[in-house]
């Protein structure tokens, strides 16, 4: 209860690989725009290969650090675009915070978030501003920060980081992009927003509402 679990995360997974292949198409026209147009399809198919993952015999009663290795390892191994690793560093780091533990509370959302944000930091080495789908992690993670710093409910704390996502999501139009997809592109990147960042405010809009839900506020 109240926390992040194995049924939380199974629930997460399974959310987030339907509202991808909901927006696999919009996902994909984004990145064609600056892009290799590869992106929904490099999403949808990789959380879906992770709910697969997750159907085998005991994930169900797995510890949550093992659930998210699973995850990781299923990822990298159905993504051959740039996002398998970056989203399985992720996975990976979010295991390790909640290793050799049965859950992680929810008053420490922010975390969560964290780690999966380093995990893309680590692998990607891209920084806040290069029009990445960091820039959309780092504003989830910055806002998580200081809602728990003020003492924010989770329920609140999940929500404006998933506001904060999109926000940024929607800024990297404005910015000119120096690493990632649209590198080359430079000043032709403007106006155009990077698609990584648009799928990353997706997957914490699915974590808020799963917060949401948990902490019995509903939606
Ligand atoms: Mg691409």
């Amino acid at each position: 209860m109240h926390a992040i679990d194995t049924p939380f995360l199974l629930l997460v997974f399974r959310t987030v690989a339907r509202r991808l292949e909901e927006n696999r198409d919009a996902l994909c026209g984004l990145d064609g725009e600056i892009g290799d147009g590869d992106h929904g399809t490099s999403m949808a198919n990789g959380f879906a290969a992770i709910v697969t993952a997750l159907r085998a015999p005991g994930m169900a009663e797995a510890p949550p650090g093992q659930l998210l290795r699973t995850a990781s390892m299923a990822f990298l191994n159905d993504v051959g675009a740039t996002v398998g690793p970056l989203y399985a560093s992720a996975l990976l780091q979010a295991g390790k915070v909640l290793e050799a533990r049965p859950d992680l509370p929810l008053s420490e959302f922010s975390a969560f978030v964290a780690a999966l944000t380093d995990g893309i930091a680590f692998r990607g080495k891209a920084r806040a501003g290069d029009k990445t789908m960091l820039d959309a992690w780092l504003a989830a993670t910055h806002a998580a920060r200081l809602q728990e710093s003020l003492g924010a409910p989770p329920a609140d704390v999940a929500r404006k980081a998933a506001e904060a996502a999109e926000e940024e999501a929607r800024a990297t139009a404005t910015m000119i992009a120096s690493r990632g997809r649209a590198a080359r592109l430079k000043e032709r990147s403007l106006g155009h927003q990077d698609p990584g960042a648009v799928s990353a405010a997706l997957i914490l809009r699915v974590l808020a509402d799963a917060v949401a839900d948990t902490m019995g506020q509903g939606r």
